[in-house]
């Protein structure tokens, strides 16, 4: 007869519950409020292995560690730029590579992390869509990557993390129930504490997943790629508009705002020859008075091959004219972290691991 092995397959003691761990404690006649502990120092304290779960007997440490992993992201590579930028490529622990960035300024520490490894969307100015989706994160690797940038914001600007954008690989909307379960750990006292009006989701528009935020009266901010406010531009842009149109996308965002009474943000670059005249610019200051609303004018990122370009200051003052003539807040981002390909867009750029 052929040898048999038992070999238990760890589960990653995150992917529990705080009611399953309570369920297991009791399971192996160990007391329901270790789970509590064990929670805390998981989501709170952030710990990484259960030696230094120092209020739990030994035995019960290595008991854990007989039936479970810890899966937690390890930066695999830290980069820092001359404006004072970071990234971090990320490794998970199936070896996938993800991007998170933390970007300093005067004011404000904002993490910009990855919901996905690579992306489904094929828009078809940003170095991500290059890559295919390989799949969602889960939401402690989520949470990883925002703790991982708090941890750096304290240890190389002795500053703490004030805000949180879903701007880096992938499809937010599209991974929905983690995005969500990571935003609650994010946001609840045992976990990061951090408020909700500092996190900003960014989606291309997928107005069927607008709309269900808007009915899970979600409390974090709301931003739509929109680039182009003309179906034709649009599509040519990014395909998601071709099964997801303007008309629609008004029609999702009157809905959120009905319901969560939050403004949107718009982001757009003006490409050179693409959007860059006035029909472009008064037909995005008409979209803008669907809901109440303010426009980020993101600085356009090259990705190497030279079909899109940025427009000329010229182009991006006569968009300043139009949308303060229409009484529309409208803000120039500048673009951080280009000398490392931290900026929007470039999150793939020049990172073999990813593509592999
Ligand atoms: N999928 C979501 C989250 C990614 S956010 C979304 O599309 O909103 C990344 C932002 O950077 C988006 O607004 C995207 O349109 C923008 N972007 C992508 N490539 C870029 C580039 N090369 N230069 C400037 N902005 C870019």
């Amino acid at each position: 007869m052929p040898c048999t092995m038992d070999v238990e397959i760890k589960r990653d003691i995150r992917k529990l519950s705080l009611a399953e761990l309570e369920e297991f404690f009791l399971s192996v006649g160990d007391k329901k409020f270790r789970a509590k502990q064990v929670y805390d120092w998981l989501w709170n304290k952030k710990l990484k292995n259960f030696e230094e779960m120092t209020n739990i007997s030994k035995a019960t440490r290595e008991m854990l560690a007989r039936h479970f992993v810890i899966n937690h992201i390890r930066v695999d590579q830290m980069q820092r730029s001359e404006d004072g930028t970071i990234k971090n490529a990320v490794m998970l622990y199936d070896g996938k590579i993800v991007e998170s960035v933390l970007i300093p300024t005067s004011k404000r520490i904002t993490a910009c992390v990855s919901s996905q490894v690579g992306c489904s969307l094929d828009c078809n100015f940003c170095a991500t869509a290059r890559l295919k989706r390989m799949r969602n994160l889960y939401p402690d690797e989520i949470f990883d990557q925002v703790a991982t940038i708090m941890e750096e914001a304290d240890r190389f600007f002795d500053r703490p993390l004030t805000n949180i954008v879903f701007m880096g690989m992938g499809e937010p909307l599209l991974n929905y129930a983690n995005l969500i379960e990571s935003i609650q750990k994010i946001t609840s006292p045992e976990g990061l504490g951090m408020s909700p009006k500092r996190i900003t989701v960014s989606t291309v528009g997928v107005c069927k997943m607008i709309r269900k935020l808007a009915d899970d009266e979600v409390k974090f901010n709301l931003a739509v790629s929109l680039h182009s406010a003309i179906n034709e531009t649009r599509s040519r842009l990014m395909p998601i508009n071709d099964t997801n149109p303007l008309e629609e996308l008004a029609e999702a965002l009157k809905y959120w705002y009905a319901k969560t009474k939050r403004k949107v943000t718009y982001e757009y670059v003006v490409w050179k020859g693409i959007n860059d005249d006035e029909a472009h610019a008064l037909a995005l200051a008409k979209f803008c008075q669907v809901i109440p609303s303010k426009v980020n004018l993101i600085q356009y990122n090259p990705i190497d091959d030279g079909e899109f370009q940025q427009a000329d200051p010229e182009a991006i003052a006569m968009y300043l004219k139009v949308l303060e003539g229409f009484g529309i807040v409208a803000k120039i981002r500048k673009s951080r972290g280009q000398d490392i390909d931290a900026a929007c867009g470039q999150l793939a750029n020049k990172n073999d691991l990813i593509k592999s």
